[in-house]
């Protein structure tokens, strides 16, 4: 009997691990519930329901096929082995296979379970699903891991063209045999159930999102390079979440955008050519946590920016949390992301940037914040998309390009629509008035919304020259060309 160890790949089509399990024999399915370790990891409750929600529909599909979904407890990962091991006994289990997954300490929990499945004679399998490229085989001519991303994706699309990762098969029926499935639990201790609403906007199952995919190719790709900064519109895939517990695959993703292009990827459909690229930056990050682990356990990517003096400014923090700063578009986002469990991609960078550069608050804050509330919380892209907003990571924004979230607000919410949707109070504002309530000559008092917690200008300029005392950098760019 062969066992498939699900982990992020809740799904049944084009799952790597599961149809080799299925091929080499009737297999069993089981999961790890591990709320000690999802706690430390920071994993918000809306995505620990989403997994849960997941898994029921994956149960079910896979009971078609007769194969049997188990749920262990191993409260946390050093748990693993021994849970693992002792089901392997249980059943008379030959060979546990997984898909991959990257960081420290899914990376050591797996060396652990394959050591004490081998010293018992017990086969430990593990395929590369998550990614397109496996983390070490994207690298500079030297052999070492890219740091600059249009140079990482150089080296992608020769890959591609070389050959496209192909879709794996879907397993069949087999023998029934005999164990029944483990009722997936609907809720986890110490993980609040979401609201309704908020579950009503990430339904779960494969099918939903093979309907998100199919429409986003059908009637946004083409418009995604000029739609895609505005929150207001719908003109992302919002596939994150899906993407994130493995619902969809990358190999779905892009085989389903390729067909939109006559299988080109580096060419002619713009939209289409821009949405690959934002699914290489996914490959990218995650192979930066695999090539530079120091990311995974909370440190710059860039050492010298460890000695940025950030400021502890707890008030200013805890608004910027609760959404309360009196920047109608940063409030707006973070409204969005405590209600929705998911921020446009646009405002993640400008509610980034504002945390990190106007309030002057480390990276890390932020970070954890996002974690603990984000359906789509991935380490390697939550990680990479704050030390990007930082200036503190690869391929970073400059640190002397600030985002002004006015002007950024004027630019990408330009009606105020996103603005009104999230903060009703704002609602009879006029799209003139709807970014900066506070200049009304005092408007803001009338209202039901607080003044600004910092002057845009003062707070740049304070920022600007924090980076600037810093201990020169390392011109990483130029190391890479030189290989
Ligand atoms: P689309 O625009 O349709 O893109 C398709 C897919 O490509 C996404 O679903 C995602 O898997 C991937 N992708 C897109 N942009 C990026 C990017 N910049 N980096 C890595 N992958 C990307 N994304 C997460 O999946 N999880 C996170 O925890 C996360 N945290 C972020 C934090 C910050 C501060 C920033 C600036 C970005 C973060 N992102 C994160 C990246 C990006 O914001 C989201 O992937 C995107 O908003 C998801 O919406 P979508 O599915 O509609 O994306």
């Amino acid at each position: 009997m062969q066992l498939i160890w699900l982990r992020s790949d809740l799904r049944l089509r084009d799952n790597t691990a599961l149809a080799a399990a299925a091929a080499q024999g009737p297999c069993v399915a089981v999961y790890l519930t591990s709320p000690q370790q999802w706690r430390a990891h920071d994993d918000a409750p809306c995505k620990i329901d989403f997994w849960l929600r997941n898994l029921a529909s994956l149960r079910a599909a896979l009971e078609k096929l007769n194969i049997p979904l188990l749920i262990r407890d191993a409260p946390h990962w050093q748990q693993a082995p021994h849970v693992l091991l002792t089901l392997c006994r249980e059943l008379n289990i030959s060979a546990v296979h997984v898909n991959e997954e990257y960081g420290f300490n899914e990376t050591r929990r797996d060396a652990e379970v394959a050591q004490a499945l081998k010293s018992q004679g017990l086969g430990f399998h593990s395929y590369l699903d998550q990614l397109l490229f496996k983390p070490g085989s994207v690298l500079t001519k030297t052999g070492n891991y890219f740091q600059v991303f249009s140079q990482f994706r150089k080296v992608c699309y020769s890959h591609l063209h070389f050959s496209l990762p192909s879709l794996v098969a879907t397993p069949g029926r087999q023998a029934p045999t005999g164990l029944a499935s483990d009722p997936v639990p609907g809720q986890i201790d110490g993980f609040a159930t979401p609201s309704e609403a908020l579950r009503d906007l990430w339904p779960a199952g494969e099918t939903e999102a093979r309907r998100r995919l199919d429409t986003f190719v059908d009637q946004h790709i083409d418009a995604y390079q000029s739609e895609r900064d505005f929150p207001a519109r719908p003109g992302t895939s919002q596939l994150s979440a899906y993407l994130a517990a493995g619902v969809v695959s990358p190999r779905q993703c892009l085989h389903a955008a390729l067909q939109a292009n006559q299988g080109e990827f580096e060419s002619g459909c713009v939209g289409t050519v821009t949405w690959v690229n934002e699914l290489l930056w996914r490959e990218f990050y995650k192979h930066i946590l695999v090539g530079y682990p120091r990311v995974s356990r909370h440190r710059a990517f860039r050492p010298e920016t460890e000695a940025l003096a950030w400021r502890k400014a707890p008030a200013e923090l805890e608004a910027w949390k609760q959404a309360r700063t009196g920047l109608p578009i940063i409030d707006a986002a973070m409204r969005q992301l405590l209600e929705a469990g998911w921020m446009h991609n646009r405002l993640r960078m400008v509610v980034a940037m504002f945390l990190t550069k106007n309030l002057l608050v480390d990276w890390r804050e932020g970070e954890r914040f996002f974690m603990q509330h984000l359906i789509d919380g991935d380490l390697a892209a939550n990680n990479g998309g704050w030390q990007w907003s930082a200036s503190t990571g690869t391929d970073s924004a400059p640190w002397f390009r600030i985002f002004n979230p006015l002007s950024q607000s004027e630019k990408f919410d330009r009606e105020g629509l996103f603005i009104k949707r999230w903060l009703p109070e704002l609602n009879d504002l006029e799209k003139q008035q709807v970014h900066s309530p506070n200049t009304q000559g005092g408007l803001f008092g009338a209202l039901d919304y607080p003044a600004p917690i910092v002057d845009l200008g003062q707070s740049r300029a304070r920022a600007l020259a924090a980076f600037r005392n810093l201990p020169a950098r390392q011109d990483v760019a130029a190391h890479e060309t030189g290989d």
